[in-house]
C-alpha cells in the first residue's frame, strides 16, 4: 500500500502566493481552509487520514494549473455540502456567490447517476457535465477532485476501482483532453490503466524500467546534440527528453504495434522562443536527421480545437534510434499542458472570469463538437450538440438522480411525458425541490421532479397541449385524446346507427346490404363502416341522414324544439349520463360555464346546430332563454365522473396546493389541472377536478374551507 505526504495548509499557502499576489484573497482562501477544517473535523477517510487532506490535496492540484483565488476556495469547500449538511447559503453569506455557485456546480456533478441502468450514452454523460456547469471552472475543480481520488483509488474493492477507472475514461478524460488539460488528463490517464487493466500496466512498467538506463544514455546524448546544433545557427533554445505515458504506450500496443518498436521509440521536446523560430529549428533538424516520411504536422499554423500549437515530425537520430520531436515555444507549452487553464493569467485585473470570454465559449463549443466529430461527423448530431449546450437545453433529475435533458421552457408535463406516457397521462401534481407548482411552471436546470400521479385519472386535460413545451408531450396527449375520442365515437356511433333502424323499424340485414353502405360511404367520402361509426357518433354526420336520407328537410333540433313546445309526444330518452326528454339522436354537451355534475339541478339549451349544452338551472348564461330550453334529467350510471372547477381564494399561499390536493385523497376526486391566477392580496386558485356527484364535491368543499389561510372556496360559473 502507498501512502501519500500530509500536506498541510502552510504548503497550500507557498504554492498559491507563487502566483496569486493579492493578500486579501490569499485571506480568502485561508478562511475556506479553516470553515472546510472545521466542518470536516473528526473525520477520516478510508485512506485512514484526516479528510481535510482531500480538499487540500484538490487545492494543491488546482495550484499546478495556476488556478484562480476563488477556483482554490472552491476546490477546498467543494465536499461541505455534501458531506457536511452546509447550505449554499451558509457558504453565500461566509464567502461570496460566486464562491458558493462553484460549490453548488461541483456538488451536483458529483450527485449525477451515471450507472449502469441510466439511460443516457456516456457521449451524453459528457454533454450533461458540461451543459450542468455553466462554468467550466466547475469542470476542473470535478477533474482535480477525480485526480486525487483517483490517487488514493488503491483504498477501495477491485470492483470501485475499475468502475472508477471506466467512468474516468469515458467521461472526464474526453472532457479533459477537449479542454486541454493535458497536466491532469495524462495522469488520469495512467491511473485508470492502472485500475482497469493492472496486468497490462505493470507490464508496461517493468519493461520500462528494463531498458530505462540504455534509452536514458541515448536520450541525454542526442538532446546535447540537438541543442548544439541549434545553438550553433543562432536559435536560443531548451530541450528536453520527455518521459512517454504509461498509457501512450498501451494505446501504441493497443494499435498492434509492436513492443520493440514502441520502447525504441524516443521523445524530445525543444523550445525555442517564437513561432518562425519553430519553423527554422525544424528545417536545421530535418537537414541533419532524416525524417521519416509522412510524420510532419504543423500545429502550429493550425492548432488543434483544443488550442493546442506545436510542430511535430518524427526522425531518424542518434544511432538510427527514431527520435519523435517536439517544437514549441513557452506559451505554446503553456496551453499544451493547461490548456483552457492557461487562460486564467489572461484575466484584467483579476475581474475576468475563465468562462465568460466569447473566446473561451467558442472554444468550449468547438471541444464538444470534435467529441463526437471523431465518431460520426454527422452535421446533425453537431447541431443538435451545439443547440443543446447551449441555452436551448436544461437538465432536470428525477428524485432518483437520474437525468433528465429537456429543451428550455419545459413544464412538470414534457418531464412527465419524457419519463414516460403513462407517467404523463395518470399526473395529477408536480412537486419541484420539495414545493408543489402548476403545471405550466418553466423547469429550471437541475431542478428536482417528482410527479405525481393517480391510477385512477381519467387522463390528461385537452389544455395541457397548449402548456407543454415539447412536440413529443403535445404529441403523447393529442393521441390519448384521438385514441379516446375514437373509440368513444365509435362506440356512439354503432349505438345510434343500431337505435335509430329500431325506430324505424328497417332490418340490419337491408341497411348494411353492401350497395346501401356503398352508396351511404359514397356520398359522405368514407372508406369503410368503422369511419361511418366514428362520423356518426362524433355528430359530424347526423345518424337520421344516415338511416333515412330522404326523412330531414329540418334540423334535429328544430323538431325538438317544436316538440318540447308543443307538449306532445315526448318521450324519455337516456342519453349517456343525462335523460332528456324528446328525441334520441342529439349530442348531449355539458356547458363548460357552469360544469353541472349528478345532483346538479339542470336544464337543457337546445343549440342551433350543436345538439343540447346541458347547464346547472342557477347558471346566468341560460336565465332568459325559456323557449329554448327542454326538461332533462340525469341518468345515474356507476363509475361516471364529472369535471368541476372551484375557485379558491386565500390570503397565503404556503403550501396550499400540496395542502388542497391531500384533502382530495379523502374523497376518492382526483385534480385534473389547476392554475394559480395573479391577484393584488389575494391568492386565487383555478381547480379543476373530477367528482361523482354534488354530494361528494361539497364534502371536499367543505374540507378544502377548513385549510389555514382559505378564504372561500367556490364553484366556476361564468
Ligand atoms: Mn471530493
Amino acid at each position: 500500500m502507498e501512502k501519500q505526504d500530509i500536506i498541510t495548509f502552510e504548503k497550500l499557502r507557498e504554492k498559491v502566493i507563487e502566483y496569486i499576489e493579492d493578500e486579501k484573497k490569499i485571506e480568502l482562501i485561508s478562511k475556506a481552509y479553516l470553515f472546510a477544517f472545521e466542518k470536516h473535523f473528526g473525520v477520516k477517510r478510508l485512506t485512514g487520514e484526516d479528510y481535510i487532506q482531500h480538499p487540500l490535496n484538490v487545492a494543491i492540484i488546482l495550484t499546478t494549473i495556476n488556478a484562480d483565488a476563488e477556483t482554490i476556495c472552491a476546490a477546498l469547500l467543494h465536499d461541505v455540502m455534501e458531506d457536511c449538511n452546509t447550505t449554499e447559503a451558509e457558504i453565500k453569506e461566509k464567502f461570496d456567490d460566486e464562491i458558493a455557485s462553484l460549490v453548488v456546480g461541483v456538488t451536483k456533478i458529483n450527485r449525477l447517476n451515471f450507472n449502469l441502468d441510466s439511460e443516457a450514452s456516456t457521449a451524453n454523460h459528457r454533454k450533461i457535465i458540461v451543459g450542468l456547469s455553466q462554468d467550466v471552472r466547475v469542470i476542473i475543480i470535478k477533474l482535480a477532485d477525480r485526480l486525487h481520488n483517483m490517487r488514493t483509488l488503491w483504498i477501495k474493492s477491485k470492483e470501485q476501482q475499475k468502475e472508477t477507472a471506466k467512468e474516468t475514461l469515458d467521461i472526464l478524460i474526453p472532457i479533459a483532453h477537449r479542454l486541454g488539460i493535458n497536466q491532469i488528463k495524462a495522469e488520469l490517464e495512467d491511473l485508470s490503466l492502472r485500475y482497469s487493466k493492472p496486468d497490462v500496466y505493470f507490464s508496461i512498467v517493468e519493461n520500462l524500467n528494463k531498458t530505462r538506463k540504455e534509452r536514458d544514455r541515448i536520450v541525454e546524448e542526442m538532446v546535447r546534440q540537438v541543442s548544439k546544433i541549434l545553438s550553433d545557427h543562432g536559435i536560443e533554445n531548451k530541450v528536453k527528453g520527455r518521459a512517454k505515458s504509461i498509457f501512450g504506450i498501451y494505446k501504441k500496443l493497443d494499435d498492434g504495434k509492436k513492443f520493440k518498436e514502441i520502447y525504441d521509440l524516443m521523445a524530445l521536446r525543444v523550445f525555442v522562443d517564437s513561432e518562425s523560430d519553430c519553423y527554422q529549428a525544424l528545417g536545421i533538424l530535418h537537414a541533419k536527421y532524416k525524417p521519416v516520411p509522412k510524420r510532419f504536422k504543423d500545429y502550429v499554423a493550425m492548432p488543434k480545437t483544443n488550442m493546442y500549437q506545436s510542430l511535430h515530425t518524427t526522425v531518424f537520430g542518434l544511432e538510427s534510434n527514431i527520435f519523435e520531436i517536439q517544437i514549441r515555444t513557452p506559451e505554446m507549452d503553456e496551453i499544451a499542458e493547461k490548456g483552457i487553464a492557461s487562460h486564467w493569467s489572461y484575466k484584467e485585473g483579476g475581474k475576468g472570469r475563465l468562462q465568460t470570454t466569447m473566446e473561451q465559449k467558442l472554444q468550449f463549443f468547438r471541444s464538444i463538437i470534435e467529441l463526437k466529430d471523431e465518431e460520426t461527423g454527422d452535421e446533425e448530431f453537431v447541431n443538435s450538440v451545439k443547440k443543446d449546450v447551449f441555452k436551448d437545453t436544461i437538465y432536470v433529475f428525477t428524485p432518483k438522480g437520474d437525468v433528465v435533458e429537456l429543451p428550455y421552457g419545459s413544464t412538470p408535463i414534457d418531464f412527465a411525458y419524457k419519463v414516460h406516457s403513462q407517467v404523463g397521462d395518470k399526473m395529477v401534481s408536480a412537486i419541484i425541490n420539495d414545493s408543489i407548482v402548476t403545471l405550466d411552471y418553466k423547469l429550471q436546470n437541475q431542478d428536482i421532479i417528482k410527479i405525481k400521479t393517480n391510477p385512477n385519472s381519467s387522463g390528461p386535460s385537452r389544455e395541457w397541449i397548449g402548456i407543454a413545451k415539447t412536440t413529443q408531450a403535445k404529441n403523447k396527449i393529442k393521441s390519448f385524446f384521438a385514441k379516446v375520442d375514437k373509440e368513444r365515437d365509435f362506440e356512439k356511433g354503432e349505438e345510434l346507427i343500431a337505435k335509430e333502424l329500431r325506430t324505424h323499424k328497417i332490418p340490419n340485414s337491408e341497411f348494411f346490404a353492401n350497395e346501401n353502405i356503398e352508396k351511404i360511404l359514397k356520398h359522405y367520402k368514407l372508406t369503410n363502416v368503422e369511419e361511418l361509426n366514428i362520423a356518426v357518433g362524433s355528430g359530424r354526420i347526423p345518424v337520421s341522414q344516415v338511416v333515412k336520407p330522404e326523412f330531414d328537410s329540418e334540423t334535429k333540433e328544430e323538431l325538438i324544439l317544436k316538440k318540447a313546445q308543443s307538449g306532445v309526444g315526448i318521450k324519455s330518452v337516456s342519453k349517456n349520463d343525462i335523460i332528456v326528454r324528446g328525441m334520441g339522436d342529439l349530442k348531449v354537451n355539458i356547458a363548460s360555464c357552469c360544469l353541472p355534475v349528478l345532483g346538479d339541478e339542470i336544464v337543457g339549451y337546445i343549440t342551433k346546430g350543436q345538439g343540447i349544452n346541458i347547464h346547472r338551472i342557477t347558471c346566468p348564461n341560460v336565465k332568459d332563454l325559456e323557449e329554448r330550453l327542454i326538461d332533462v334529467e340525469w341518468n345515474k350510471q356507476d363509475n361516471q365522473k364529472y369535471v368541476s372547477t372551484l375557485i379558491v381564494h386565500a390570503s397565503e399561499n404556503h403550501n396550499l396546493l400540496l395542502d388542497i390536493i391531500s384533502k382530495t385523497s379523502h374523497f376518492n376526486i382526483s385534480v385534473k389541472n389547476f392554475n394559480e391566477m395573479a391577484k393584488k392580496d389575494d391568492y386565487v386558485f383555478e381547480i379543476s377536478v373530477l367528482v361523482e356527484d354534488t354530494s361528494n364535491l361539497e364534502k371536499f368543499m367543505d374540507s378544502v374551507n377548513t385549510i389555514k389561510n382559505i378564504s372561500r372556496v367556490e364553484r366556476l360559473m361564468r
